[in-house]
């Protein structure tokens, strides 16, 4: 039995269009909250953690970040209101469907400062940069996946293509780790 990752990621993923500039976010509604994101994203990813949006069913989230100034709202922003004011990325969310539409964060100091995070499958337009890795895989049992199936679980990313970690991949941990050291007059 083949494992269900993402709807998005389950049905085949297509690469990114080189000159793709961005798209339109819906949530749910019938009268849809409208996110226009004016840039390709980045680091795109799948995401096993309990506080990413994840549609019905789905294991994991499929998450990736663009420029803060690249977000605009452009309807109904009057539905949207952040998920949880204590946590260091303010997750907008529709009251109506609770899809999350964007993730931004204040603190300046934050590594990720300047970016926001988006949910890609929000939009139709055809471009966006796929899922390139899988973050908090092990984060899944948290929301009730089964122990057991951590092995099949990892086994599926790997044979998509979306080598699985337990934090952000790498490349992020590096970026993170250089923030640090350079706040902290290291580097
Ligand atoms: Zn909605
Ligand atoms: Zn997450």
């Amino acid at each position: 039995m083949s494992v269900s990752i993402h709807p998005e990621v389950d049905r085949g993923m297509t690469p990114a269009d080189e000159s793709f500039t961005g798209g339109t976010l819906r949530c749910h509604c019938s009268d849809p909250v409208e996110v226009t994101v004016s840039s390709q994203c980045a680091h795109n990813h799948v995401c096993g953690c309990t506080q990413c949006w994840k549609p019905d069913g789905a294991l994991f989230a499929q998450v990736a970040v663009v420029p803060s100034d690249a977000v605009e709202v452009t309807r109904n922003a009057e539905k949207l209101q952040v998920v949880d004011p204590d946590a260091v990325i303010k997750r907008h969310a529709c009251r109506d469907c609770g899809v999350h539409m964007y993730g931004h964060i204040e603190d300046a100091n934050h590594p990720f400062h300047g970016l926001d995070f988006i949910h890609t499958e929000l939009s139709e337009a055809d471009g966006w940069q796929p899922p390139q890795f899988a973050a908090f895989v092990s984060s899944i049992i948290e929301s009730g996946a089964d122990p057991d199936q951590m092995d099949a679980v990892r086994a599926r990313l790997n044979e998509l293509g979306l080598p699985p970690y337990d934090t952000l991949s790498p490349e992020l941990m590096d970026l993170i780790s250089t923030h640090k050291a350079k706040q902290a007059g290291v580097l």
